[in-house]
């Protein structure tokens, strides 16, 4: 685990360059020994009104998150290129409008969190809301790191840029942007807090499992969003590649572990 740990940390944009590219999934000793998770290729309920749904076509693709806010549909992310129809068919099985989505939150800008982004807007009207510093890789596909997968992304236009803090309000849900620089210069993460007999914290990390390989200085930046996404205490966590960790001390476990290579490394 030790030499895991410093390759993790030591690696330079070369690198980054050669690891980088298919056949090279995202890094996830998390996983490692008895501790994979096995994800469903099925949607799966994750809380009622708060669904993962997505092929995973490959170690690559993401996992989608939907969230029902009752008068529209909110997605947190939107696949790899060309899963818009088996993400419409998921949204099907699951007795969801696929036209309701009229909000899209991507974390960042990688191709296998924006590749459905066009399609839906294309179709359904959908809005596309992501950080300001991730906006021109999604409008201009240069960044979104596509093209060494053989994959044709097609650009989409961001509608609402954020900062990270803001309170969205969707239908009949408030969803809390967290800015969580460090794997992008402008990922993000999103929470929401269901009211109701049992109080639940629902994070949605987007790739909590990095890596955090940026050239420049990303380490001290994803120690702190690390550090920012522990203090939430969620009680649920929708991670972007590894599924759903839950009660709040698998959450935390999760992210710690990926604080811990950081911070020890
Ligand atoms: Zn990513
Ligand atoms: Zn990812």
């Amino acid at each position: 685990m030790k030499n895991e740990v410093r390759r993790f940390l030591s690696l330079s944009q070369r690198e980054i360059e050669r690891d980088f590219k298919p056949g090279n999934p995202p890094y996830s000793p998390f996983f490692k020994g008895g501790d994979k998770k096995e994800l469903s290729l099925r949607p799966d309920e994750v809380w009622p009104g708060i669904y993962r749904i997505g092929r995973l076509w490959d170690d690559y693709d993401c996992c989608v998150y939907v969230i029902d806010a009752q008068s529209e549909l909110v997605l947190v992310d939107a696949g790899t290129c060309g899963s818009f129809n088996e993400l419409v068919d998921d949204l099907e099985e699951l007795g969801l409008e696929p036209k309701q989505v009229r909000t899209i939150i991507a974390t960042h800008c990688h191709f296998d969190h924006v590749g459905s982004l066009a399609e839906f807007k294309e179709k359904f009207g959908t809005r596309v809301m992501a950080h300001k510093l991730e906006t021109k890789a999604i409008e201009t596909g240069e960044g979104t790191h596509a093209e060494r997968f053989g994959l044709e992304y097609k650009p989409c236009k961001v509608d609402v840029s954020l900062e990270g803090g803001e309170t969205l309000k969707l239908g009949q849900c408030e969803l809390k942007i967290v800015p969580t620089p460090g794997h992008t210069p402008g990922h993000i993460a999103c929470y929401l807090d269901l009211a109701g007999d049992e109080k639940k914290r629902i994070l949605f990390g987007g790739d909590v499992n990095g890596p955090y390989r940026l050239p420049g200085e990303p380490r001290a930046q994803a120690i702190a969003s690390l550090q920012r996404l522990m203090a939430l205490k969620a009680d649920i966590l929708c991670e972007g590649h590894f599924g759903v960790f839950q009660p709040a001390s698998e959450a935390e476990r999760c992210v710690k572990f990926y604080l811990d290579l950081l911070v020890n490394g």
